[in-house]
């Protein structure tokens, strides 16, 4: 059994674009349509004139950057934005042609394959501004940028109060070209405005210095999916979309205001099925005994595919609309769960074989499970449990 799913595996990652449930019963599946509709909200919510920066570091949040970044191209998204070189190499690898705005400053050393790819860096280090206006000079090239400031989430960026001084320092060269300037909020999904504001005063500040002395500073943008849907005057001229396009929520506040569609579901297929007596214990450690005649089902799912294993007895999965317990420690590649074999009236026996599909994440009847119910459990947010599923899980791409 463990050679056969090796060998697979190698053959699944090969052929990832490919990747089909028939080769391993576990896969994700990311709904086209959803992140369209997300798109099409967004442009609603924000009008003709706010240009969307579709957010798809870290893989797209684990739902395919290639694949997400098509689509939010295909659906008014006019630009990219991506933590890393290699992720800027990947979407350029893949013929994407759209700028691409890598939101942090990447190492010195990597100048030649921003040139060479035409990714667009964020800056705020001296040194890298000027050795990216040099290596663009001596290839007869202006590299585009985008300025970072900190105005407060004291993370990455110019100090909002040097942001005038830094752009006179370098402004001078020719190998560069300011084509943004922006910040990143650090409470934009709070409940709690103040941190927020004070946030926007200061850039309002950088901005104003900027301006006077002259400096046109190009596309504005500040806020996130969070602080796109909550706060119209953090728009400028664009937002930066992340988690929204996924079609998960920052936090609850942004429930009411927008209607967004989730992307991902995570499914598995029973790929073993048997009777356990009563009293037995059930995967590692025995965390589990089973309080009854049981038929314990196996899904070729664990935390190697981004299930955490804090998650162990503590989840639901769905099969054919019923819910059903998560039972002993999740292990790597594997977890398992209760059918109960008593019925009575108003539960009917459930019946399962092997084969049939669970729901991990996603919706079957009238029950559905969320990222956001996971990361309640896991006293986490989203963000983290979408990225995981993207790690080893194949995605299958429906439309
Ligand atoms: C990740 C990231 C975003 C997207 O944030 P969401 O909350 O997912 O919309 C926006 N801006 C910057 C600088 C980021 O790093």
């Amino acid at each position: 059994m463990d050679s056969q799913h090796n060998l697979e595996s190698g053959a699944v990652q090969q052929n990832r674009e490919y990747a089909a449930p028939e080769r391993r019963w576990a896969w994700v599946e990311i709904d086209r349509e959803a992140i369209r509709h997300n798109l099409k909200r967004f442009r609603k919510l924000l009008g003709p004139d706010v240009k969307m920066l579709a957010v798809v570091k870290a893989d797209g949040y684990g739902h395919g950057a290639v694949e997400v970044a098509r689509v939010a191209l295909a659906t008014g998204a006019t630009i990219l934005g991506v933590s890393s070189v290699d992720e800027g190499i990947e979407l350029r690898r893949a013929d994407i042609a759209a700028p691409v705005l890598i939101l942090t400053e990447p190492p010195i050393e990597a100048i030649p394959l921003i040139l060479q790819h035409q990714l667009i860096p964020s800056i705020y280090n001296m040194e890298f501004a000027l050795a990216l206006g040099e290596m663009a000079d001596a290839q007869g090239r202006v590299s585009p940028y985008h300025l970072k400031v900190d105005t407060g989430m004291n993370r990455v960026g110019v100090h909002h109060s040097d942001a005038g001084d830094f752009l006179r320092s370098i402004s001078f060269h020719r190998g560069l070209e300011l084509q943004g300037v922006f910040t990143h909020f650090a409470t934009s999904d709070d409940v709690a405005t103040y941190e927020f504001q004070r946030q926007l005063e200061r850039f309002e500040q950088a901005l104003a210095v900027i301006r006077y002395m002259g400096v046109n500073p190009g596309i504005i943008h500040a806020a996130n999916t969070a602080a796109a849907i909550r706060y119209r005057q953090a728009r400028y001229n664009m937002v930066r979309l992340g988690l929204g396009i996924y079609g998960l929520h920052p936090s609850e506040v942004t429930r009411q205001l927008i209607d967004l569609r989730p992307a991902m579901s995570v499914h598995a297929r029973i790929s073993f099925l048997k009777p356990v007596p009563v009293g037995e214990g059930v995967s590692y450690s025995y965390t589990y005994r089973s309080p009854g005649n049981v038929l314990i089902a196996t899904l070729p799912i664990g935390y190697g595919d981004g299930l955490a294993r804090m998650l162990s007895n503590q989840m639901d999965v769905l099969i054919d609309g019923r819910r059903l317990p998560q039972v002993g420690t999740i292990c790597m590649d594997m977890m398992m769960v209760e059918i109960n074999q008593r019925s009575s009236a108003l539960k009917p026996r459930v019946s399962v074989q092997l084969g049939d599909e669970a729901i991990i994440v996603g919706a079957s009847g009238d029950e559905s499970i969320s990222l956001d119910d996971m990361a309640r459990t896991l006293g986490t947010i989203n963000y983290e449990l979408a990225c995981r599923f993207g790690l080893r899980l194949d995605r299958v791409f429906v439309d």
